[in-house]
C-alpha cells in the first residue's frame, strides 16, 4: 500500500500547481467542450451525406430491399438532424451555465435549503446531496423537450415509438426517485469515504465503487429493471429448449430464462445476459422473437454466449476499474485548489475550503477532452469483442462436435440482417464517425468477417479431410 500511496505522492507533485497557480479554468472547459461538441458536429456532417445514397453496399443488396432501404437512409438523415440540432443546443446550455455561474449559484441554493431545513453548512455531505440533485434536475429541464421531440415525433414518425404520454411522465418520475434512492446513500458514502481516510482515499473508494457495481448487477435486474419492464419466464417451446440446450453444452449457468416486454417502449430489438458468474439469467426481447426464427434467436444468443465465455463483462469491467484508478489518482490535485473554484465564480469563503462535490464536478469538466479519447478506445475494444463473439458464434460447431450447428454462421448473419433492417439501422457508415461513436461493427463489416470466417472454416476443413 505505501508503494500505491508514494507513487500517488508523486503524481501529485507534479500537478502541485494546481493549487496556487490563477488558472483560467472556466475559460479552458469552454475551450475544451466546444473544440469536442465541433469535432462530434463535423463527424455528423461527414455521415449525412451517405444518407442521400439510393443504394446498398453490395454485402447488403440481396438483403434489403430497395423500401427498406430508402427508409432507413430516411430515418438515418432524420435522426442525423435531430443529433446535430440537440448537441449544438445542448453545448449553448452547458456553455451557458458554465460562464454565468449556474454551479456556484446551486451550491448557494442547497446552503439555503440546508438552512431552512435547520442545518448549518457545516454539514457539507448534506449539502452536497441538495446541491447534486437541485442540479441534476435543473440541469435536466432544458434538454426534456428535445426527448419529448425525440420519442413523440421523430420515433413515431418510422413507426418505432409504443409510449404513450403517461408512460413516458411515469418513466420519468420513476427515473427520478430511483436516482434519488440510489444516489444519495452512494454520494453519501462516496464522501464519507474522503473525510474519513484523508488524502489516502484511493484504494478505499476504489473497493467501494467495485462493491457498488456488484451491488448494481444483483440489484438492477431484481429491483430496478421490473420497475420498468415485465420479465416473465419464457415459455416452453422450441426456442426455450435451444437455449436450454445450447447453455447445458457450453456450461453456461443459466440461471433463468427470460421475456422482456420492450414491444411497451419501442419496437427496437435485441437480447442480453446478466448476473454473478455462478448464476447468470437471459433476457430476450419479445420483439427479436416476433422478427426472428427461434434458430436465429438461439444463435444471436450464441452470439451472446460469446462474451460470457471470453469473460468480455469482467475484462470491460477491469479496465473501467483502471479508468476510474486513474481519474482518483490525479484528483487530489484538485481537491485542495481554492483557485480552481474561484475560476467558476464560487465565492471565497466556499473557494477556501472547498467543498469535495463541488471539487470533483469541475475535474471532471476538465477532463472532457481526455475522456473522448478514452472513448474512442473504448469502443476499439469492444467492437473487437463483438468480433470475438461473432467468431464463437460461427465456430461453436467445431468447439461443440455438433453437426446441427453447422449453419450457425448463417443463422446469425440471418437474424443479424433482420435485427438491422427491421431498426431501419444505418447502412451505410463513415470510418472517422463510425470509430468514434460505434461500440459495434457495422452489419456491413460483420457480415464480411462472417464470409471471411466461413471461408477459412472451410479452407481448414478442406485442409483436415486431406490430412486425415
Ligand atoms: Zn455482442
Amino acid at each position: 500500500m505505501d508503494f500505491l500511496h508514494s507513487g500517488l505522492a508523486d503524481v501529485q507533485r507534479h500537478l502541485a500547481f494546481v493549487s496556487v497557480d490563477p488558472i483560467n479554468w472556466k475559460f479552458y472547459v469552454q475551450v475544451f467542450s466546444w473544440s469536442v461538441t465541433i469535432f462530434e458536429s463535423y463527424l455528423l456532417l461527414r455521415q449525412y451525406p451517405l444518407y442521400s445514397k439510393t443504394s446498398p453496399p453490395e454485402a447488403l443488396a440481396p438483403h434489403i430491399s430497395k423500401e427498406d432501404f430508402a427508409k432507413s437512409q430516411i430515418y438515418g438523415k432524420d435522426k442525423a438532424q435531430f443529433a446535430l440540432f440537440s448537441k449544438l443546443f445542448s453545448q449553448c446550455v452547458d456553455s451557458a451555465m458554465l460562464q454565468y455561474g449556474f454551479y456556484a449559484w446551486c451550491w448557494g441554493a442547497a446552503g439555503t435549503i440546508l438552512g431552512k431545513l435547520g442545518y448549518g453548512t457545516d454539514y457539507e455531505i448534506l449539502q452536497s446531496i441538495i446541491f447534486s440533485f437541485t442540479m441534476y434536475l435543473l440541469s435536466s429541464l432544458p434538454t426534456l423537450p428535445l426527448s419529448v421531440y425525440s420519442t413523440f415525433v421523430l420515433e413515431e414518425k418510422h413507426g418505432f415509438n409504443k409510449t404513450t404520454p403517461a408512460l413516458f411522465v411515469g418513466d420519468l418520475v420513476k427515473s427520478w426517485l430511483i436516482a434519488f434512492a440510489l444516489g444519495a446513500p452512494f454520494l453519501a458514502a462516496f464522501l464519507y469515504i474522503f473525510q474519513w481516510a484523508g488524502d489516502r482515499f484511493v484504494p478505499w473508494l476504489m473497493g467501494f465503487m467495485i462493491s457498488f457495481q456488484l451491488l448494481m448487477v444483483i440489484l438492477y435486474p431484481t429491483v430496478i429493471q421490473p420497475l420498468f419492464n415485465k420479465l416473465t419466464p419464457l415459455s416452453d417451446g422450441e426456442l426455450r429448449s435451444r437455449v436450454e440446450s445450447l447453455a447445458g453444452k457450453l456450461h453456461f449457468p443459466l440461471k433463468h430464462l427470460y421475456e422482456i416486454d420492450g414491444s411497451k417502449r419501442s419496437s427496437h430489438s435485441n437480447a442480453y445476459f446478466f448476473g454473478l458468474p455462478w448464476s447468470k439469467h437471459i433476457v430476450i426481447f419479445d420483439t427479436l422473437m416476433q422478427q426472428s426464427k427461434p434458430e436465429e434467436v438461439e444463435a444471436v444468443l450464441a452470439h451472446e454466449l460469446g462474451h460470457w465465455y471470453y469473460l468480455h463483462p469482467t475484462k470491460m469491467m477491469a479496465i473501467s476499474q483502471f479508468h476510474i484508478f486513474t481519474i482518483l489518482a490525479l484528483f487530489p490535485a484538485f481537491l485542495h485548489a481554492p483557485p480552481l473554484l474561484r475560476s467558476f465564480d464560487f465565492p471565497k469563503h466556499v473557494a477556501a475550503k472547498p467543498p469535495t462535490i463541488v471539487a470533483f464536478l469541475l475535474f471532471q469538466m476538465i477532463l472532457t477532452p481526455l475522456e473522448a479519447f478514452i472513448s474512442i478506445g473504448m469502443n476499439a475494444v469492444s467492437r473487437h469483442f463483438e468480433w470475438e463473439a461473432d467468431r464463437f458464434a460461427c465456430e461453436l460447431q467445431d468447439q461443440l462436435k455438433e453437426e446441427s450447428m453447422k449453419d450457425m454462421g448463417d443463422r446469425l448473419g440471418r437474424a443479424l440482417i433482420t435485427l438491422h433492417v427491421k431498426n431501419l439501422s444505418t447502412v451505410w457508415v463513415d470510418w472517422l464517425y463510425s470509430a468514434y461513436h460505434h461500440s459495434h461493427p457495422t452489419l456491413t463489416e460483420r457480415l464480411k468477417v462472417r464470409e471471411l470466417l466461413s471461408l477459412e472454416l472451410a479452407i481448414i476443413s478442406i485442409c483436415a479431410s486431406r490430412i486425415f
